[in-house]
């Protein structure tokens, strides 16, 4: 477990270093979505096109915590053109990560003991180097720094899709 979580400390390092897809895209075509952390006084801004039902393009702005930024980097590499519907599925399986944590880590308070309980409903094996921040559920105060880029995307694809209909 020592190696893993070794390896998952580095993979957020590596992505807080060299964060992918960084930038910002013209905003219009982009649609431009902007996330504030106060708890943490983390920012990100996405700025993503969505062309034939995929998101083509994604860029990410802005600055905090290395788990704020790690987490955006680790999402524009997850996501980066694939088809949306497939980008809605990983929102909601990353976030499932972190608030079916969140909410056995409120519900007896146990933390170092919860988290080792594994959601049958959440396959990590999907998540690829994003499983890198479930380690973040131990410090609950810090989930909402995972989750900033993941609400502003999700967000910007539900702008997206009504300004389409
Ligand atoms: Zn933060």
């Amino acid at each position: 477990m020592a190696d893993l979580e070794e390896l998952y400390r580095e993979i957020i390092l590596d992505h807080y270093r060299s964060p992918r897809n960084r930038g910002e895209l013209d905003s219009p075509p982009a649609h431009r979505v902007e996330g504030f952390n106060p708890l943490c006084g983390d920012e990100v801004v996405v700025s993503m096109v969505v062309e034939d039902g995929k998101l083509a393009d994604l860029k990410i702005a802005g600055s905090g915590c290395s788990i704020s930024q790690s987490s955006a980097s680790l999402m524009s590499a997850a996501v980066k053109g694939k088809p949306v519907e497939e980008v809605r599925r990983l929102i909601s399986t990353f976030k499932g990560m972190m608030s079916i944590h969140e909410a056995t880590l409120e519900h007896d308070g146990n933390g170092a003991e919860v988290v080792q309980d594994e959601p049958e409903e959440i396959d990590l094996d999907n998540l690829g180097e994003l499983a890198a921040l479930q380690g973040v559920v131990k410090f609950p105060v810090r989930i909402k720094c995972a989750t900033l880029s993941w609400n502003a995307l999700a967000q910007g694809l539900d702008e997206v899709a009504a300004e389409a209909s």
